[in-house]
């Protein structure tokens, strides 16, 4: 590029000045795209990949089968620092950015969903305390975290109200120097695990969502608290999903997040955080269902040949791949954003949508690709394809992703 400016011949200050800007622009251009990993990020990518080779792999279909909560997986991956990844460096974590994380959660995913979402969903509860908690909750709450192996849920939706967050009822009211909370959460994950809660309850019914509700850090052993059954899901199995009713529980005023008013904001500002790494636990899904789908077709053999080399096969296997690298990259960039102090908001509702997507569409492709073996227990691909569909409904669904892509293409060309 610079030789060919030189090479125009123009008057000598005019060259220079081009040469200049030329290498300005070149410049910035590679700081602002390199799809190289960092020493660091291969280290954190390749620790996260081998745990999840020796540790999450093994024992996916277990936990899966029966339920249970993958309690000592967690205690290892805790010990590793690949849970809590975004709590600072001085509460004790590792303060890693939104596309290191992304990497760790991609690779986790890829031995299991439903025990990445279980790690995951600690980032979630942790996440509005990043965005607005004050030095002393970050050090009583985010550092407890760092110090054992606890788990933390975020309490929003509730059995009335889901992607309609502003219409949650449940309540919290002032007295004296404590706020008395009251309603039902639904569909929680981590809730019969948490050591706390981020709860958000409607303070003032007048005001519109923007300064209705208010974010609240709630002990889970506060009295009061009634945790629910373990749902029984169609996947992601190992995850725990309850149900949790306040009945007039206590919280210091201390414990309010922000200030009163602000936590719709709050907690929606959680999600510029937590949405790139949910698509990023959905590409580790996707991932999975190719290799699982490619390793099969090279073995599988009908009409002579592997199913390989039917292209409507290898096409299959295709659709994933690209769907894998766009996703990754949108990951990527809106991880990539957030960390760089950028407003990411639009760029992780693309992630989120796109990837689940791909997840939900490389999944039941994988079982194709298997065909009778894919409908069987047998073999990993049905749990993917179990696993795969809840990436587009929790975290906001792929409609609610698609209004805020589509309000933020009106708004740049009404702009
Ligand atoms: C396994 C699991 C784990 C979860 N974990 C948590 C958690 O930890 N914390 C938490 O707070 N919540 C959690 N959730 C809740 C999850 O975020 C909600 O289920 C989700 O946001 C959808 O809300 P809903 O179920 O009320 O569906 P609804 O909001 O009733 O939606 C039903 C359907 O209508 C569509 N829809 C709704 N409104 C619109 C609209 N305006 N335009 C177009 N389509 C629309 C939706 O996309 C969906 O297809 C979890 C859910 C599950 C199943």
């Amino acid at each position: 590029m610079l030789r060919t400016f030189s090479s125009l011949g123009r008057v000598a200050s005019r060259v220079q000045a081009t040469t200049t800007a030329a290498r300005a622009f070149s410049t910035s251009q590679v700081q602002a795209i390199s799809f190289g990993l960092t020493e660091e990020q291969q280290a954190i990518q390749e620790l996260a990949r081998k745990f999840t080779a020796d540790e999450i792999t093994p024992a996916a279909a277990h936990h899966d089968r029966t339920g249970e909560y993958p309690t000592e997986i967690i205690r290892k991956a805790w010990e590793l620092g690949l849970v809590n990844t975004h709590v600072a460096q001085e509460y004790g974590g590792l303060g890693l950015g939104v596309m290191d994380a992304s990497l760790v959660s991609e690779e986790l995913a890829y031995g299991c969903t439903g025990i990445q979402t279980a790690i995951e969903a600690n980032g979630l509860a942790e996440a509005p305390l990043v965005v607005a908690a004050s030095h002393e909750q970050k050090k009583k709450y985010l550092g407890r975290m760092t110090e054992e192996p606890l788990m933390a849920a975020y309490c929003v939706t509730e059995p009335g109200a889901g992607s309609d967050v502003a219409g949650i009822q449940t309540k919290a009211v002032k007295k004296g120097d404590k706020w008395i909370i009251n309603g039902q959460k639904m569909w929680i994950t981590n809730g019969g695990k948490a050591n706390w809660y981020f709860v958000l309850a409607k303070t003032d019914a007048n005001a519109r969502a923007g300064q209705a509700f208010t974010g609240f850090i709630v002990d889970a052993d506060s009295k009061g608290i009634i945790v629910g059954r373990k749902e029984q899901n169609m996947g992601q199995r190992a995850s725990d999903t309850r149900g949790i009713t306040f009945e007039n529980v206590e919280v210091p005023a201390e414990n309010v997040l922000g200030a009163p008013g602000y936590g719709f904001k709050i907690a929606m500002g959680a999600f510029d955080i937590t949405r790139p790494l949910v698509a990023a636990g959905a590409v580790g899904l996707a991932r999975r269902a190719m290799d699982e789908a490619t390793k099969y077709a090279l073995d599988r053999k009908t009409m002579g040949k592997s199913i390989i080399d039917h292209q409507a096969v290898q096409f299959m296997i295709a659709d994933m791949a690209i769907g894998i690298e766009a996703a990754r990259m949108m990951v990527w960039k809106s991880g990539w954003l957030k960390d760089n102090g950028h407003r990411n908001t639009w760029e992780a509702s693309i992630a989120k949508a796109l990837a689940s997507d791909v997840a939900v569409k490389s999944a039941c492709d994988a079982v194709q690709v298997f065909g009778g073996a894919g409908f069987n227990t047998e073999y990993p691909v049905e749990k993917l394809y179990r696993d795969s569909k809840i990436f587009q409904i929790y975290e906001g669904t792929s409609q609610v992703q698609r209004l805020i892509i589509g309000k933020g293409v009106v708004d740049r060309v009404t702009k």
